[in-house]
């Protein structure tokens, strides 16, 4: 039966070692080419690989899938958590206060014109009123592009006046869309091929003007190595609010997304997947992780591994709670799940019968800290002590608390939660245990 295997793995696991230092650093040189191949910038590999071994070395082993595998599905979970994570994707940020400024940065030729079309489209699919203005005042071949495009997505144009500079367009562009009640104004800059000072003042000045909501830079993810000089150059002169990644379709494997974020810190909040004026997509860490890697096959291989053994623990955990066994370990086990998914907030409004417990964890003011200082609690107990808390005078009590660095008080907080828990866990299980079973998938 399906429990009886998922008891074998646990079984197994019980008496898991770690992943050797040995084991993460063979792969590890892997990883390095990897990375290297997507044309990630070499000072963001060095850092990257540095912190990915760290992370690496010391994990229990998963028995079921080859230690070399389960490096790379950490790697790939450290690289997916520095492109931003699995969470929402990144979207716009609209101003409460209308109009909202999107100014577009960039190198010449990196795909601006076309990306304001793009955000025109989606931002009049979504019933926002749009004008798009271009500042481009050396080339009138650039004014036509951004006229078409609106024209394509729907949008407003504002009317091209011979001899103004760009900061004038952009105050006359900010004045229009004030008047005639645009919810929108994108800002198309020009660029150039390369950084140099002119570029950069002129953007400087226009976003003291148009005080954006959004300031683009918008990056080709072919450019490579160069993709951390243009993202640092930008960053340094243009209070920057996000990425665009443009030509995201090309043959690449996309490593200037990695640096670019490394190197800013800024969210990736669009790829760019076509010359066509839909060609625009919500970024997906996920997806661009894997083509990083360029190893989607052993991902997905471990995640399975990772989640049998997430659910055989989940049933172990079910079977001795229904036995109205909980231990100290076990609460350490679901603070550090809790930690991990996010806070009690998300999980415990799921759960049905829980809500007075998630009051009082409310009350007392839980957050990630809490959850760390209280692991480190359970962590300088004796095993006889997390199995049987009850054994805790004040003498151990002292001790405990000398050696996580916390004051008595607090460890007597911890045993009182403890106790709460175990309460509700056993007055669960009384239910029918539909309760218990939900929590422990949890
Ligand atoms: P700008 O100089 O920064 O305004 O760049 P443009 O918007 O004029 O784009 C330069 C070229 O790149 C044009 O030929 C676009 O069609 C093309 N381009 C822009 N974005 C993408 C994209 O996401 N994918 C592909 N394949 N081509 C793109
Ligand atoms: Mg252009």
């Amino acid at each position: 039966a399906l429990t009886d295997r998922l008891t074998g793995v646990f079984d197994r696991l019980s008496g898991r070692g770690v992943l050797s230092e040995k084991d993460v650093d063979e792969v590890m040189r892997e990883i390095r080419v990897a990375l290297l191949e997507a044309d990630v910038a070499l000072p963001v590999v060095r850092d990257f690989i540095a912190k990915a071994k760290d992370a690496a070395t010391g994990e229990a082993v998963i028995r079921s899938v080859r230690p070399a595998d389960q490096v790379v599905k950490i790697t790939y979970d450290g690289l997916v958590e520095m492109l931003g994570g699995e969470g929402e994707p990144e979207s716009l940020n609209l101003s409460l206060n209308p109009p909202t400024v999107i100014l577009m940065a960039g190198l010449q030729g990196s795909g601006k014109t076309t990306t304001a079309g793009k955000l025109a489209l989606k931002l009049v699919k979504d019933r926002k009123k749009v004008l798009l203005a271009s500042l481009d005042t050396r080339r009138p071949a650039a004014m036509e592009q951004l006229g078409m495009l609106a024209e394509q997505a729907g949008a407003s144009f504002l009317p091209i006046v011979a001899g103004q500079s760009a900061p004038d367009i952009a105050r006359r562009a900010m004045q229009a869309a004030k008047l005639q009640g645009f919810d929108v104004l994108i800002l198309d800059t020009a660029g150039r091929t390369t950084i140099d000072e002119a570029m950069m003042s002129e953007a400087a000045e226009i976003a003291k003007i148009a005080t954006p909501s959004e300031t683009l830079l918008v990056a080709d993810a072919l450019t490579g190595q160069d993709a951390v000089r243009t993202a640092k150059a930008f960053h340094e002169r243009l209070p920057l609010t996000g990425l665009v990644l443009t030509r995201a379709d090309g043959d690449g494997r996309g490593g200037a997304a990695l640096s670019m974020r490394a190197v800013t810190g800024l969210p990736i909040k669009f790829l760019g997947v076509s010359e066509k004026i839909d060609g625009l997509d919500a970024f997906d860490a996920a997806r661009v992780a894997g083509r990083i890697l360029g190893r989607g096959d052993v991902v997905a291989l471990v995640e399975k591994a990772a989640q049998e053994l997430d659910m055989a623990k989940a049933e172990a955990t079910a079977r001795k709670l229904a036995k109205g066994q909980f231990d100290l370990d076990m609460m350490a086990d679901q603070l550090s799940q809790m930690k991990r998914m996010g806070g009690m907030e998300g999980m415990m409004g799921l759960l049905p019968g829980v809500q007075k417990m998630k009051r009082q964890i409310a009350e007392s003011g839980l957050t990630d800290k809490t959850f760390d200082r209280q692991l480190a609690i359970i962590s300088s107990m004796t095993k006889a002590e997390r199995k049987k808390p009850d054994i805790l005078q004040a003498s151990r009590k002292r001790r405990i608390a000398a050696g996580s660095g916390v004051d008595v008080a607090e460890v007597n907080r911890l045993l009182k939660q403890h106790r709460q828990m175990a309460d509700t866990f056993k007055a669960l299980s009384k239910n029918g245990g539909k309760g218990l079973a939900q929590m422990a998938r949890m």
